[in-house]
Formats: C-alpha cells, sequence, structure tokens
C-alpha cells in the first residue's frame, strides 16, 4: 500500500461510501447542487404495475404523435432548426427514455405480469418507431427545411447530416414506387429476423449421460437442480450456453463431447436454415435497391470501418497474422490429445479445442482461478473500482436515498464533479441474480444526457444488471477474476454515459458506432491485470494483509496471451462468416447460408460436419449486429490503441491526467464528432493497429 503514488486511493477504498456514518442525501438534495450549473437531474419514475406500462407506452406514444404532427404541419416560412431537425431529436429522446425504462423494467421487474407487460410494450414502442420512419409528411417537413440550406455548424449539421442519411438509408429519395418496394423489403426482414431470434429462444435440446460418460465435469454442476435427474442419469441441456460449455471444457470422453457439439450445431437448423436464407437474400436486394453493393457496404456506411472491403480487410489480415500464433497453440493442444489417447497422430476436432485448452491452461500455467475469489470481497472490489475511476476521471460518487427500487439491495449513487460540484448524473446497481431478471451482466442507459430547450443540461441516469455470487455459507460475496474484469469494464459505459456533454441526444453517451463502443470498456479490462491497481483494493476477505500473490497475475496475463491465437481464430471465423454473408452477391443467385458458413468455418478455424450449421443458433445475425460482428476484434484494436496512453503515463492505469484526457476527449463528445477524431486527439497521435498485433503476440 505504501507504493502507492496516488495518495488517498487506497485509504478511500476501506472506506465504504454507504457506511461512513453520515446519512445519504436524499435525490432533492441532489437535485438541488445541479441548479446553479444549469443542469437538472430527474430521477425516472419507474412502472410498477402492467397497467401503468400499458399507459405509460400509450402516453409515450401520444406524445410522440402529437410532437410529430406539430413539426409536420408548422409554416415552412417560419420553420427553424430547432423546430424541425431539433424537435425531432427533442422527441425521439422523450420516446427513448420511455422504451429504455420500460425495457430496463422488462430485464429486473421481480413480477411476471410486469415483464410480460413491459415486453408488449417495448414492442409496440419499436413498432411505432418503425412507422415514425416512414411518415412523408415528416419527412416533408425537415427535407423542405434542409433545402434552405440553414447556416448550421458543428453537433448541429452532423443532426441534420445524419437525419436526412436515415432517411436516405430508408429509401427516400427513391421514386415512389421503388421506395414502397424497400418499405415492403425491409417490413419483411424485420419479421423475417424476429422469427430466427425466437426460434433461437426457442430452440431445446437435451441429452442424457452416465456420470462415466462426463468423467470430468465437476460434481458441483452435476449436482445443481435440473442436472440431476435419476439414478446414474444427468440431463445437460446443449441450449443452455453454460452447461453446454461446462460439458465442452471439461469432460475427458470425447464422444460425450462430440454428441453436445454436434447436437448444438443442429439447433434450430431445420427452421432457421431456410429463414436465413431467405435473410441475406432480402438483405442483398436492399443493399442493391439503395445503391450500396453489398449489405455489408449498408451496415458498415455508419460506423468506422465505412465499408464491408475495409471490414473483411481487417480480419482477413488478422487471420493471416495470427496463423503462427494459431498454429503454435493448436500443437500443443495436439500433442496433450496424443498423449491423453496414445495415438500420436491424433488431431484436434471441433468439439476437443475449449476442452485441451482448458487442460492447456490447468497443466501448464496452473492458475485456479476459484482459489482467487477470497482476494475479491463484492463490496471491496466496488469501493476500490469506484476509488480509482473517481480518482482518474475526477469524480465523486455518493449514495442516495433512493426513492423507489425494484428489488432488493438496489442502490442508487450520485456522481459530482470532484471539482466544481456539478452534478453530473445517476446510476442504480442491481447486482445479484434474483428468479426472472436479466441472467448477464451489462449497462443499461435509461435517461440519455441532453440540452432541454432553454439551456437547461438534463443530467442522464444509468442502470448496471449484474450477477455476482451472492453472499454464502457466512462468506461474503466472492468474486473471480473475470468477474472482477467485468465490473471494471460495465461500469465503463456507465462513465461513458453518465459523463457526457453532447447536446443532442443523438449523439449522447454511448451512442457512438458499435464497432467503437466497445473499445473504452475494453481498454478498463486492462486495470485488473495490473498489480498495482489490484493492490489498491483486493486482499484475502480472512485477513486484509494478505494481498494478492504477484506470480498468480502474471499467470493470468500469460493465459491470456498463451490461448489468444485460439480464443481469436474462433472469433475471427464468426466475423468472416458474417461478413461473407452478406458481402457482394449476384443478383438472384441462390443463398446457401449452411454451405457457405461451414467453409469459412473450415478455412479459419475448425472443419465441422458438411450436414450442420451453426449459423442457424447464430444471434447475432440479427438485430442489428448483422455485418457487425467484426467489431469486437475492430475495438479490440482500438482499445489496445488506447491503452498505451496509461501505459506510457507517469502513474499507470492510474495516471489522473490520462484519466482526465479520456474523460475529455472519449466520454464526454460521444459521437458529437467523428470518433475517429475523439479517439487521435486522446491517443496524441494517428491510429495505430502495432499495439494491438503485439498483444497478440503478433509482432
Ligand atoms: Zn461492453
Amino acid at each position: 500500500m505504501r507504493s502507492l503514488r496516488t495518495p488517498g486511493l487506497a485509504v478511500l477504498a476501506m472506506l465504504p461510501l454507504a457506511l461512513s456514518g453520515a446519512p445519504l442525501r436524499t435525490v432533492a438534495e441532489f437535485q438541488a447542487l445541479a441548479a446553479p450549473f444549469k443542469s437538472e437531474i430527474r430521477a425516472p419514475r419507474f412502472e410498477t404495475t402492467p397497467g401503468q406500462i400499458r399507459d405509460a407506452a400509450a402516453a409515450a406514444i401520444a406524445a410522440g404523435d402529437e410532437a410529430i404532427d406539430r413539426l409536420a404541419r408548422q409554416d415552412p416560412a417560419a420553420a427553424t432548426f430547432e423546430s424541425t431537425f431539433g424537435a425531432l431529436d427533442a422527441l425521439e429522446a422523450d420516446a427513448g427514455l420511455a422504451e429504455n425504462r420500460i425495457s430496463f423494467i422488462q430485464q429486473s421487474s421481480t413480477s411476471k405480469e410486469v415483464r410480460e407487460a413491459a415486453e408488449a410494450a417495448v414492442k409496440q414502442l419499436d413498432q411505432w418507431q418503425v412507422g415514425v420512419g416512414y411518415r412523408e409528411d415528416l419527412y416533408a417537413a425537415l427535407s423542405s427545411f434542409a433545402a434552405t440550406k440553414p447556416a448550421v455548424g458543428g453537433e448541429d449539421l452532423r443532426l441534420l447530416e445524419f437525419t436526412l442519411r436515415d432517411y436516405r438509408r430508408r429509401g427516400f429519395g427513391l421514386p415512389p414506387a421503388a421506395r414502397r418496394a424497400v418499405e415492403a423489403l425491409f417490413r419483411e426482414l424485420r419479421a423475417l429476423e424476429t422469427d430466427f431470434s425466437s426460434n433461437i429462444v426457442k430452440a431445446r435440446m437435451a441429452l442424457v449421460f452416465t456420470r462415466a460418460e462426463l468423467a470430468g465435469v465437476p460434481d458441483s454442476f452435476l449436482a445443481s437442480p435440473g442436472v440431476k435427474t435419476g439414478d446414474d442419469a444427468y440431463t445437460i441441456l446443449v441450449n443452455v450456453t453454460p452447461q453446454r460449455l461446462m460439458v465442452a471444457q471439461n469432460c475427458s470422453v470425447a464422444a460425450t463431447r462430440r454428441k453436445v457439439a454436434v447436437a448444438q450445431l443442429h439447433l434450430a437448423q431445420d427452421v432457421n436454415v431456410p429463414l436465413l436464407n431467405r435473410i441475406v437474400a432480402v438483405r442483398a436486394q436492399i443493399a442493391r435497391r439503395l445503391g450500396y453493393a453489398s449489405w455489408d457496404d449498408y451496415c458498415t456506411e455508419v460506423k468506422m470501418a465505412g465499408s464491408g472491403a475495409a471490414a473483411t480487410r481487417f480480419i482477413e489480415d488478422l487471420v493471416r497474422g495470427i496463423q503462427p500464433k494459431f498454429d503454435a497453440e493448436m500443437a500443443e493442444m495436439r500433442a496433450l490429445k496424443a498423449a491423453d489417447t496414445g495415438d500420436p497422430a491424433a488431431r484436434i476436432e471441433f468439439s476437443d479445442w475449449r476442452y485441451y485448452q482448458n487442460q492447456v491452461v490447468k497443466r501448464k500455467y496452473t492458475v485456479d482461478s476459484e482459489a482467487l475469489r477470497v482476494y475479491f470481497p463484492y463490496e471491496r472490489v466496488l469501493q476500490g473500482m469506484f476509488a480509482i475511476y473517481q480518482s482518474i476521471f475526477g469524480l465523486k460518487f455518493e449514495q442516495l436515498q433512493a426513492p423507489y427500487v425494484w428489488a432488493e439491495g438496489v442502490t442508487l449513487w450520485g456522481v459530482t464533479d470532484a471539482r466544481t460540484g456539478e452534478p453530473m448524473g445517476l446510476f442504480y446497481l442491481d447486482m445479484f441474480p434474483r428468479p426472472g431478471k436479466y441472467n448477464h451482466f451489462a449497462h443499461f442507459p435509461i435517461q440519455a444526457g441532453r440540452m432541454l430547450p432553454g439551456g437547461t443540461y438534463l443530467r442522464p441516469t444509468s442502470a448496471l444488471l449484474c450477477n455476482f455470487p451472492p453472499p454464502a455459507n457466512g462468506a461474503p460475496s466472492l468474486l473471480n477474476h473475470q468477474e472482477v474484469t467485468t465490473l471494471f469494464h460495465e461500469f465503463g459505459h456507465a462513465m461513458h454515459a453518465i459523463l457526457t456533454r453532447a447536446r443532442r441526444g443523438r449523439f449522447s453517451g454511448t451512442s457512438v458506432p458499435r464497432d467503437f463502443v466497445e473499445a473504452p470498456s475494453q481498454m478498463l479490462e486492462n486495470w485488473t491485470y495490473d498489480k498495482r491497481v489490484i493492490d489498491t483494493f483486493a486482499a484475502d476477505y480472512r485477513d486484509p494483509a494478505r494481498k494478492v500473490p504477484a506470480d498468480i497475475l502474471s499467470r493470468l496475463k500469460e493465459v491470456r496471451l498463451g490461448t489468444i491465437g485460439v480464443f481469436y481464430r474462433s472469433q475471427l471465423s464468426f466475423a468472416l462468416m458474417d461478413l461473407r454473408l452478406h458481402g457482394p452477391r449476384e443478383e438472384n443467385a441462390a443463398v446457401d447460408c449452411q454451405a457457405e458458413t461451414n467453409r469459412v468455418q473450415g478455412e479459419v478455424f475448425l472443419p465441422v460436419p458438411d450436414d450442420t450449421a451453426f449459423v442457424a443458433f447464430f444471434g447475432h445475425l440479427t438485430g442489428g449486429y448483422d455485418a457487425g460482428y467484426y467489431g469486437y476484434a475492430w475495438a479490440d484494436s482500438i482499445s489496445a490503441d488506447m491503452a498505451t496512453v496509461f501505459e506510457a503515463a507517469p502513474d499507470g492505469f492510474l495516471d489522473r491526467g490520462a484519466g482526465m484526457r479520456m474523460r475529455e476527449e472519449i466520454y464526454s463528445r460521444g459521437d458529437t464528432r467523428d470518433v475517429s477524431v475523439s479517439i487521435e486527439r486522446f491517443l496524441g497521435r494517428p491510429r495505430s493497429v502495432g499495439p494491438f498485433l503485439r498483444k497478440l503476440g503478433i509482432q
């Protein structure tokens, strides 16, 4: 703790703010602090009954329609930027607040009826939004104002251009018949996509095994409810990812692993392969009619990559670059399998790699990730992360009296600027599992920040839904290293949302291109591999004098590097399947998504049987992620580049100067300017893939 160069950090980390003895401030008191800054804090009012949800959705739609009517029917001669594009942004932000809040309720409510009502309301709001996008009178009002060539610049010019681009991308500007055809194709596509994803949700496959067939799979898992289904019968639900992975990573019986892997590759196949063939064909038609060479060009136009070719080149270069690393890791796994099976010619099959990768980790790096949990009690990790983010981003977090919480244990926090005392926003934490709750870890923006008419700034509200292990057997909640990393990542998204200074809701917070949005949070994952960072808070909960042993952190880093070739080639195979499906196609040529993607998988990763269809259960192919999987690697490359700023800073990952620059150039800007500019301002130099390639062990 002495070696710590940032004064006060460790002390803060020891002091749970909620338990500091001082009574919690109310939201009203916090709101009052905002007035001198011309800022406004609004705690969202959450609906609590199905009736309230339905009313809220109906009210949002009615208010939206009224605002649109007003916009569309105004006297064109008196129109201003605020009464047209500004008004559209404001009404979209209001509708967005309702939709964000209700979809959040859908993921967090303790009542099944409320969740179901929320699900229906979200669908209704969604459909309403699609309809708004096709309103002729709205487009006419906006485009006729734009035709006056108003003298606007900066964020407003961007708003004007992006809004018109949205219309062009929906087919406005085409002759009426062609436009109607595009609209019909979009509606068909939406229906097909909905079916595709609900088929994935509905897909079930249960396989029953004996204990011997599941050799190597931990007893604790096999004893869990629903898995042990008979005297010597264990049921594995192949469609449930953690169950499938448990077998894939641990089962020493090759035949069992293969059975489970093949079953996965058949999930939703009969229904989704024909659907996906049609989806891909419709997307290609839409792209062609709108003047794009391919669907991936259409999708990437609004992202950093800019074109399908640029995204594909990025992925293909990585596939080639990582070849030696991939080969070396495969050889290591193959040697283990040869020794295990006594077959010197043993090959790593598509159903083997997770098992042998896990074996390499266990035998070569001897990291027992479970044993690390004692160093990461939840409360200490949370306060430790708070202390670090408060310090580097120049903030203060304080727990507030929550006027309303939807479940026990949910807390509300206020964020203020440490220097000026300006309230920046609110966040809720809902950190432990319960039945019916969203079952991953994620940040949910609720209120987006934006300037209200009159010049008051409406500050954002965000929430985190997580599923950390609850306290058990007299011990506090203990996280593993991966969960600590996830917390640093997800809370980074909340920072992005809350620290925004964007005037327009459209450009606020995390509303940046999808191939960038993960980069800042991916960068923050580096923090938890840094001994100095970890030592500011991690300590054995039974004896806080005991710190995380240094060699364990370095071995965790070695594991990351030692398995990155295989990990990335599997990721890159997904990215390339997605891009190839959505690349240029001959008009009216038949689509064979199964054969096309199996070929890519064989070339880039490991061959799969011809009669299987991984893509049928690949949820990322819809919902706006299509032609977008490459974005994970793309953002990772930027995150590695961005991390160099902290690595080179005097105080490393605890450096305030670098943190404040991050806040100013990245978080506060959102999408108000091209993110490439923001990244380069933060870096202080042009972007480079060098740091990413080094991270992958390529250079
Ligand atoms: Zn994320």
